[in-house]
């Protein structure tokens, strides 16, 4: 088994050598997205894995869970590239066979199940959209940079709505997942209030009210953020990427990897691409590609 430190040592991002600074030189930004941020604030060492080590240590097997996510997103971003007089129940079929990933299933007839009900997911949500209805935004992205951050990341939707003083704009994020959603999901997401944040940036109209969409229970959790709940999030996010770079400035001058990017296990172990490079991922069971489909309550997919 690999030891984590044989992974490779951690070079500065750019792979260039790093600036001298001098007072009054501005930081170099951050740039982000929200998995990057999130991978650091869940387990540094899985960030260090993803985004640092070079070469990249290997992956495990992609997961069916993931595919079946991927699958239903990118049969809802072609239902509305559809015209809006073929957005009907019928198109989905089509729409879903033709981008359906197959990686990760325990066999075909797991699969055939899967589709099965991603379908009736399918049908059920678009039963309450207006087929006429043509979003801001659809895989769109947004980006925006503060005295920290470069973010950038693509949200699901972003949506146009009437609001007391003129369009407001409604980040729209999809989930396929096991688990049911509830308000202070959508209240807690970085994700969700960063996209918030960039949108109302990028298209200069208001943005503040963020949305999970679950598929699997037709249920809505939205949550109303003010500005300042939104700065507060940037906040974080922000404390965070300020971490992230003192963790590499570390390593480049001489630290310990495995110190500046420690471990932290958890559950999520057993659910972590990087299992079998971590040294507590080999302590802990891995779980099957496919085990988190026909589980009662798994990770939340994308
Ligand atoms: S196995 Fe656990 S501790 Fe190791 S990198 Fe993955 S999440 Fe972090």
């Amino acid at each position: 088994m690999r030891r984590a430190s044989s992974a490779g040592t951690p070079r500065p991002r750019s792979g260039q050598p790093e600036q001298l600074g001098f007072a009054g030189m501005p930081e170099r930004l951050f740039t982000c997205t929200p998995s990057k941020l999130g991978a650091y604030a869940d387990c540094p060492r899985r960030y260090r894995y993803a985004y640092l080590d070079r070469p990249a240590p290997p992956k495990g097997p992609p997961w069916a869970h993931n595919s079946l996510g991927a699958s239903v997103h990118t049969a809802l971003k072609n239902w509305y590239a559809l015209p809006a007089d073929r957005r009907r129940p019928e198109a989905l079929p089509a729409l879903l066979k033709g981008t359906w990933v197959r990686e990760g299933y325990r066999d075909d007839e797991q699969e055939r199940a899967a589709y099965q009900r991603a379908l009736g997911w399918l049908e059920g949500y678009v039963a309450t959209l207006d087929p006429g209805d043509d979003p801001l935004g659809v895989e769109r992205v947004v980006a925006v940079k503060t005295a920290v951050l470069a973010f950038n990341g693509r949200a699901d939707r972003i949506d146009s709505r009437p609001g007391p003083d003129g369009p407001e704009l409604v980040i729209v994020d999809y989930k396929t997942g096991r688990t049911g959603l509830d308000a202070d999901d959508a209240r807690g997401s970085q994700a969700l209030a960063l996209y918030a944040y960039a949108a109302e940036r990028t298209f200069r109209r208001p943005c503040r009210r963020v949305e999970l969409h679950h598929l699997p229970t037709g249920t809505v959790a939205g949550h109303d953020h003010s500005e300042e709940s939104l700065a507060r999030q940037l906040s974080r996010a922000e404390d965070t990427a300020r971490d992230i770079m003192a963790a590499e400035r570390s390593v480049t001058d001489g630290a310990d990897p495995d110190e500046a990017f420690p471990t932290v296990a958890g559950p999520r172990c057993g659910w972590c691409d990087y299992r079998r490079t971590c040294p507590v991922g080999a302590q802990t069971p891995g779980r099957e590609p496919w085990s988190a489909i026909d589980r009662p309550a798994a990770p939340v997919a994308d």
